[in-house]
């Protein structure tokens, strides 16, 4: 190595920085709260490193307060949720034909079978995974169309017949959970129910049927099953709107610079806000590469000295500036960009709406240069 090159562990990280704070009670929280709503198990669903929160701490915190399964989206995920020491079962979807069976399978990972071909991987790999047979409930998306259905729920049973798989689950999503009264909700739950039907037919005996994700489980209770699928609402995400969980995330950042400027400063990049007044600037150094959407630029705010301040022009990749008027602070101060709300700063969802987007997204892509501290 160049002897130019620094040493970067021993940089001291200043005591402000852009900071994510995650609230691990609040994740505990609202798991509770999950786990007395339904009488069937509860699977905690990490992926996306934990929508954010990070995976092992989800995984963790949800197993503690009453989640008995986790659910990931493919075989790396299963494997960092085992490295984190968690001997619960873990269900992994998504996977390609050609995924590593055999890695899922020394992890004791269950998998979902979408397809014949997925079945006959798992077959030609020797492994006698635990599968659960994955049914399109209505969504054109994952899971077996219902017209190949017949024919894998026959295949699955020959596997396990001959000792080659165990099918211990079949599972469904539902396209409009997030709209109770949806006519396509009590249309995804029937096809689940004579998918399920065909397999016990077929002479298979799944363990469990699950269909619900956080929207179903909060508005449906006869989407339930033996088993719901719970992942944004544990973060305190509720897509459908009828129930208040708790935020588990409060995004903080430093002024890092002030400048008075006149009336007739054009802001940032194009320009796209020109001040019609001597105003005073604040910089913070998080902007788009952090997970800042810039298409909130106009509309975002943040809260900073108890009040709402404006984000002034457009979000750029690493700054974004706040127009404090003629309320200056103090350097170093940190503004909050979102949290629960409690101290009348911005909230996820708010940022979702400046964004035009979800609250998923916001959660989901707060960039790795922003610093985690876990409560
Ligand atoms: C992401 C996902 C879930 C979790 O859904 P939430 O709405 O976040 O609770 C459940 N099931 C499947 C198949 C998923 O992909």
């Amino acid at each position: 190595m160049s002897a130019a090159v620094p040493n970067v562990s021993r940089l001291r990280i200043p005591a402000s920085a852009p900071t994510l704070a995650i609230d691990l009670a609040a994740i505990a929280a609202n798991t509770r709260r999950f786990a007395e709503t339904t009488r069937g198990e509860l699977m905690a669903v990490v992926k996306a490193d934990g929508f954010g929160h990070g995976l092992a701490d989800v995984a963790r915190t949800a197993l503690g307060n009453g989640a008995t399964w986790l659910g990931v989206t493919s075989i790396e995920e299963g494997v960092a949720v085992r490295a984190a020491g968690v001997a619960a079962p873990v269900l992994s979807w998504l996977n390609p034909v050609d995924c590593d069976i055999e890695t899922g399978y020394r992890h004791q990972l269950d998998l979902a079978v979408p397809s014949v071909s997925h079945l006959d991987a798992i077959i030609r790999s020797g492994c006698p995974v635990r599968v659960h047979l994955q049914l399109d409930t209505g969504m054109a998306r994952d899971g077996a169309a219902p017209e190949e259905w017949f024919e894998l729920v026959a295949a699955a049973r020959r596997a396990e017949v001959a000792g080659r798989i165990t099918v211990v689950g079949v599972m469904g999503h539902l396209a409009m959970a997030d709209r109770p009264g949806h006519p396509a909700n009590a249309a995804g739950r029937t096809a689940l129910l004579c998918g399920a039907e065909m397999v016990t037919r077929a002479g298979l005996r799944p363990k469990v049927r699950h269909l619900a994700g956080t929207a179903a489980t909060l508005t449906d209770p006869s989407t339930h099953l033996d088993l719901v699928r719970i992942g944004v609402g544990l973060v305190g995400i509720d897509p459908s709107g009828s129930t208040r969980l708790r935020s588990a995330l409060r995004l903080t950042a430093p002024v890092v610079q002030l400048r008075r400027v006149p009336a007739g400063t054009g802001i940032g990049y194009g320009h796209t806000e020109v001040t019609e007044r001597p105003t005073t600037l604040a910089l913070l150094p998080l902007g788009y590469a952090d997970g800042l959407p810039r298409t909130a630029s106009g509309r975002a705010e943040a809260l900073v000295a108890g009040r709402r301040r404006p984000v002034a022009g457009l979000i750029s990749m690493d700054q974004t500036v706040l127009d404090l008027g003629d309320e200056p602070v103090d350097p170093g101060t940190d503004a909050v960009l979102f949290g629960p709300g409690d101290d009348g700063e911005p909230t996820v969802d708010d940022w979702a709406e400046w964004a035009g987007t979800i609250p998923h997204e916001i959660v989901t892509r707060i960039g790795s240069r922003v610093r985690r501290c876990v409560r």
